[in-house]
């Protein structure tokens, strides 16, 4: 769900305080995707408990350096388990979304960070508060997948 950095149109001043995500247009909806890329890390999921753990294997498509999906418009056909993320998917998925995700985080009622950029003006701030994963991925076709039990990462996302 990782979209690439584009241009910002023009937004509502601080709409994500004034208007709930159900009235939100395309352009801010979009605009609150912080580029964390947490989202495009792959899951693994206990059987039993259906406990999601994610992992530092990263979707084929996601670009390390930017934490953006590299072809956001094109993904659906080259990953189609990718998962469009809505105000109506939002409640059914935001469980396993990162706690720190601007979606879950307004879904819960918890308003935005700091260090978002839409708070901050800076698309870096999200990557110099630590928050996102650049550089710390590695390529879902570099790992087995059975290997990717190995590389679930413990800290809360
Ligand atoms: S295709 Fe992969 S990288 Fe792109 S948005 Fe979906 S999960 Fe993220
Ligand atoms: S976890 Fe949320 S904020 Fe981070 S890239 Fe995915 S959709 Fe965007």
């Amino acid at each position: 769900m990782s979209r690439p950095s584009t241009s910002i149109p023009a937004l509502r001043p601080r709409f994500w305080e004034r208007f709930p995500l159900t009235k939100l247009t395309q352009p801010e909806w979009e605009a609150l995707c912080d580029g964390c890329g947490k989202c495009c890390l792959n899951k693994l999921e206990d059987a039993d408990t259906g406990e999601v753990f994610f992992t530092r294997i990263a979707c084929r498509l996601l670009d390390d350096a930017t934490c953006r999906c590299s072809n956001y418009e094109g993904r659906k056909a080259i990953v189609p388990e990718c998962v469009v993320l809505t105000p109506s998917t939002l409640k059914d998925i935001s469980y396993w979304m990162p706690k720190s995700c601007a979606y879950r985080r307004l879904n819960e009622g918890r308003g935005l960070a700091d260090w978002h950029p839409l708070v901050s003006g800076d698309p870096e701030s999200v990557h110099r508060a630590g928050i996102s994963v650049r550089g710390q991925t590695l390529g879902e076709f570099e790992v087995p997948e059975d290997d990717w039990e190995d590389h679930i990462i413990d800290e809360e996302l």
